[in-house]
């Protein structure tokens, strides 16, 4: 009998496993920029061309209706995943890159006034950051960094000592997507919290890490993007607390989001609709539904478990390489294995793996400054997703080994004493 994550890897990841390229097979490890797309989620999206496509919200007729009806059960559905109170609080967007500009340029609208603080962290991706650099640069506010330990943790203790400046909010990464620390955060929303300090939580890596609910953690906020789980691209998901919504202010107007309109005031739609000025993306929408209803058909919490496994695997292996360093050591990592073989620049070594059919990421995944604080200009990164097997790892491994003593032999000083 084959296991489960066999089984749903051949019937559901076509593209898994039929992956090729200019005619070669492809190994698919780079599922912290993209997963591939179940096929329900396919099927979701076919059924919405062929017999949902209507605009929403604004037709009487039957089929507005039943578009309209799919919205708010995906909806329903993201509010279930996240452990919402209600679909009220769920507004969809482009993606977390989207979802964290809407929220900063409500916030420095509503809640942003010179001289005020907004922290954020050294590990963010530049869509958690830039947003919140930009609403500071607007209003005047300050934007401050949590710093990173050498082990890869956030220093907690800088933390609180930026808290005691009374910030008014606080964006942060559930895990990062270079060194793939989990962040402890329900301790961190508490401390901000008794500092009066709102949370924005950056979830685009975590999705599928078995987050707990926004409940659990207590955050004001919360983002990410359906491409990483499982779901289409183009679309993604903020939640706000019902609170927070009812109290900002929408940045975008347009069609969707007005409730009355008089030649010098306009009242707004309460709740999700408020931020959702245009037509969204309805198919996206229907094809987020499908995925996360797939994640949780098979099991959010095997499938935290097989990756944890896969990553754990990945580390293993790599470290019998000799010249290779692993970027971090946080005491929990889950989704990325990020790594460099100095004095070879991370791009040789993905365009090395490339040429034997391996697809990994290399760069600085969008988080300069991090690397900068690694003392680093980029990485490789490995990430696997359940349907990942050991043996694409073991593959992974053997074409590494390749390429570094390939390099050794052509005069690379591979593993002595370089700097990454
Ligand atoms: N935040 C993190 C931690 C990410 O890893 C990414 C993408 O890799 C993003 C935000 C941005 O996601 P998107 O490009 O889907 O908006």
């Amino acid at each position: 009998m084959a296991d489960w994550h066999t089984i749903i890897r051949e019937r559901d990841f076509p593209m898994i496993e039929q992956a090729e390229c200019d005619g070669r097979p492809v190994i698919y490890l780079d599922n912290a920029a993209t997963t591939q797309c179940a096929r329900p989620v396919l099927w979701a999206l076919e059924n919405y061309w062929r017999s949902q496509h209507a605009n929403v919200y604004r037709g009487v007729y039957c089929l507005s209706r039943r578009a309209e009806a799919a919205v708010e059960e995906t909806r329903q559905i993201c509010a279930e995943f996240l452990g919402a109170a209600s679909a009220g609080e769920i507004v969809f967007t482009g993606g977390a890159t989207q979802s964290a500009n809407l929220l900063a340029d409500a916030f420095a609208l509503t809640e942003l006034k010179p001289g005020d603080l907004v922290l954020s962290t050294e590990m963010e991706h530049h869509s958690n950051l830039l947003p919140w650099r930009e609403a500071c640069r607007r209003t005047g506010a300050e934007l401050a960094l949590v710093p990173v330990t050498e082990e890869g943790e956030l220093d907690l203790d800088a933390l609180d000592r930026l808290l005691e400046r009374r910030p008014k909010l606080l964006a942060v990464c559930a895990v990062s997507n270079v060194l793939g620390t989990v962040n402890p955060l329900r301790e961190i929303a508490d401390r901000a919290h008794a500092a009066g300090c709102a949370v924005a939580v950056d979830a685009a890596q975590a999705m599928r890490c078995c987050l707990p609910g926004v409940r659990e953690l207590d955050c004001d906020f919360l983002y990410f993007s359906s491409h990483k789980v499982m779901g289409p691209t183009g679309v993604g998901v903020l939640y706000g607390s019902e609170a927070w919504l009812e109290r900002l202010t929408p940045p975008r107007t347009g069609g969707g989001m007005v409730s009355a309109i008089r030649e010098d005031t306009v009242l707004y739609e309460r709740g999700p609709l408020k931020f959702e000025a245009g037509t969204p993306n309805l198919a996206g929408i229907a094809g987020l539904g499908a995925a996360l209803e797939y994640l949780q058909a098979v099991g959010r919490r095997r499938i935290a478990k097989r990756e944890k496994a896969l990553l754990q695997y990945a580390e293993k292996r790599l470290r019998e390489l000799p010249g290779l360093r692993i970027l971090g050591a946080p005491k929990q990592r889950a989704g990325v294995l990020s790594f460099v073989a100095p004095p070879l620049q991370a791009y040789d070594i993905a365009m090395l793996l490339d040429s034997q059919g391996i697809a990994v990421r290399s760069g600085s995944h969008c988080a300069i400054p991090l690397h900068r604080r690694l003392g680093l200009s980029g990485s490789v990164r490995v990430s696997p997703a359940f349907y990942n097997t050991a043996e694409e790892l073991d593959a992974l491994t053997v074409a590494l080994r390749r390429s570094l003593e390939g390099a050794k032999k052509a005069g690379v000083p591979v593993g002595e004493n370089a700097r990454g």
